[in-house]
C-alpha cells in the first residue's frame, strides 16, 4: 500500500482534497475524527479525561463538552500536554488498526492537521500540502461558522508557509475555485498517486527525467524530504542518510535525479533494510552493483514525480567516502564545477539507460572516473573530513 500523509492550515481545504481522494478510491484515515472517536461516550478514552480534568469537562448527556474542555487547556501546556498523552496514543492506535484493514492495493490517505507541526512528515512514503491565502482561509471560515478571531490566533499557533512547504513533496495551492482544486486532485491522483501505488507494490522503478536541466532550488529542500524518509525507512540499521550527487552541488546542472547515500555497517545490513527501503517507495535495482571496490545495494524510486537514485554503502568504505568527497570538492572548486559541466554535457548525448537513475550515473561516471585524484589532493589541503550535510 502507498502512505500519503495529507495537511495543511485550519481553513486550507483538506477536506476538501481528502473527500475528492475517497471519491477517486483512497482509503482515508482522518485524524480529527477519530480524536472524537476515541473519547466518544463510554469510552476509556473520555474515563481518563474525567480522571484528568474532573466532571465539568462533560455536558449533562455525559459526552465530552469540548469548549469546556478547551477552556480548561488553553493557555496551560502542562494540561495540553496531559490531554494529548490520552487522546494521541488512542488515535495512533486505531490509525494503526485502520491501516492494516485497508487492502493491500489501497492508497491510504493520513489527513492529520499537525502532521508538519508533530514530526511526522518522514513517516510516509508522499506528503501532501494543501495552501490557501490567511485572508481567504479566515473568509471562508467564517461562511462556516468560525470567529475570525479564534481563526486568526488557531492559524497564528500552527506551523508557518514555509514550514510546510519544506515538508510537501505535493503543494495544492487553493487560492481559486473549488472546482479547480478538485481538478488538481484529479490530476494528482491519476498521474502520481495510482502509478506510485502500482510501482511500489509490483516493486518497479518509475521511468522518467531524461538529459541534464539547469539546476533547480528545489533540489536542496527534495534531499533533506528524502534523507528524512530515507532515515525513518531504515531505522536503526541505518547509519545517516547524505544528500550526493550533482543535486547537492548548489547551481550545479544535473539529471533531475536526487542522489541519496545510506550508510550501513555492513552488506548484510544494507539487505536487511532492503524491504523497508522497498515498502516505502524505493524499489531495488535489479542490477545490484557489482563493483568489488565499492560495492553498493542500489535502489530507485516508485514515485513517479521524483526520480531517486538511493546508494546503500558501508560507512566509511572508499565507495561511501568517495561520494561524499566528490560532492564536497565541487561545492567548493569553480574549476572542477566548470569541468563537470562539460564532461557531463557530452556524456548526455549518449545515455541510454532504462531509468532516470541509469542515465545520471552515465552523466557522472566519466567525470568521476578521472576526478577522484584532484578530489584526493584536495581533500588533503583543505582537511576534509567526511560529513553528511
Ligand atoms: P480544512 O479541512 O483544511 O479546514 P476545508 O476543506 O473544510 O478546510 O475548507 C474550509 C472551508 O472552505 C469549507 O467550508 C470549504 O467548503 C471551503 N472551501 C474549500 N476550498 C474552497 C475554494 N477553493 N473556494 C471556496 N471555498 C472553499
Amino acid at each position: 500500500m502507498l502512505r500519503v500523509g495529507l495537511t495543511g492550515g485550519i481553513g486550507s481545504g483538506k477536506s476538501t482534497v481528502a473527500r475528492r481522494l475517497v471519491a477517486r478510491g483512497a482509503v482515508l484515515v482522518d485524524s480529527d475524527v477519530l480524536a472524537r472517536e476515541v473519547v466518544a461516550p463510554g469510552t476509556e478514552g473520555l474515563a481518563e479525561v474525567v480522571d484528568a480534568f474532573g466532571p465539568d469537562v462533560l455536558d449533562p448527556s455525559g459526552a465530552l463538552d469540548r469548549p469546556a474542555l478547551a477552556a480548561v487547556v488553553f493557555g496551560d501546556p502542562a494540561a495540553r500536554a496531559l490531554l494529548n498523552a490520552i487522546i494521541h496514543p488512542r488515535v495512533r492506535e486505531r490509525s494503526a488498526e485502520l491501516i492494516a484493514a485497508a487492502p493491500a492495493d489501497a492508497v491510504v490517505v493520513q489527513d492529520i492537521p499537525l502532521l508538519v507541526e508533530s514530526g511526522m512528515a518522514p513517516q510516509f512514503s508522499l506528503v501532501v500540502v494543501v495552501h490557501a491565502d490567511v485572508e481567504e482561509r479566515v473568509r471562508r471560515l467564517a461562511l462556516r461558522g468560525t470567529p475570525e478571531a479564534d481563526a486568526r490566533s488557531r492559524i497564528a499557533a500552527q506551523a508557518s508557509d514555509a514550514d510546510r512547504r519544506a515538508a510537501a513533496d505535493v503543494w495544492l495551492s487553493n487560492d481559486g475555485s473549488q472546482a479547480e482544486l478538485e481538478a488538481a486532485v484529479d490530476a494528482l491522483w491519476e498521474r502520481r498517486l495510482v502509478p506510485f501505488e502500482v510501482n511500489l507494490r509490483e516493486r518497479r522503478i518509475a521511468q522518467g527525467a531524461p538529459g541534464l536541466v539547469a539546476p533547480d532550488p528545489e533540489w536542496a529542500a527534495a534531499g533533506e524530504r528524502l534523507r528524512a524518509r530515507v532515515a525513518a525507512a531504515a531505522g536503526s540499521l541505518g547509519r545517516g542518510v547524505a544528500h550526493v550527487g550533482p543535486t547537492a552541488v548548489p547551481g550545479l546542472p544535473a539529471a533531475d535525479v536526487i542522489d541519496l547515500q545510506l550508510g550501513v555497517g555492513s552488506l548484510d545490513d544494507a539487505d536487511a533494510v532492503r524491504d523497508a527501503l522497498q515498502d516505502t517507495g524505493f524499489p531495488q535495482h535489479p542490477s545490484v552493483g557489482h563493483d568489488p571496490v565499492r560495492p553498493e545495494r542500489l535502489h530507485g524510486s516508485a514515485d513517479p514525480g521524483r526520480p531517486v537514485a538511493l546508494h546503500v554503502r558501508v560507512v566509511d568504505s572508499p565507495g561511501w567516502r568517495e561520494a561524499l568527497l566528490l560532492r564536497d570538492w565541487l561545492r567548493a572548486d569553480a574549476d572542477a564545477r566548470a569541468e563537470y559541466v562539460a564532461r557531463t554535457r557530452t556524456a548526455a548525448g549518449a545515455a541510454t539507460g532504462d531509468t532516470a537513475a541509469d542515465r545520471a550515473a552515465e552523466l557522472q561516471e566519466p567525470w568521476s572516473r578521472t576526478a577522484s585524484e584532484r578530489a584526493e589532493s584536495w581533500a588533503a589541503t583543505s582537511a576534509w573530513v567526511p560529513s553528511l550535510d
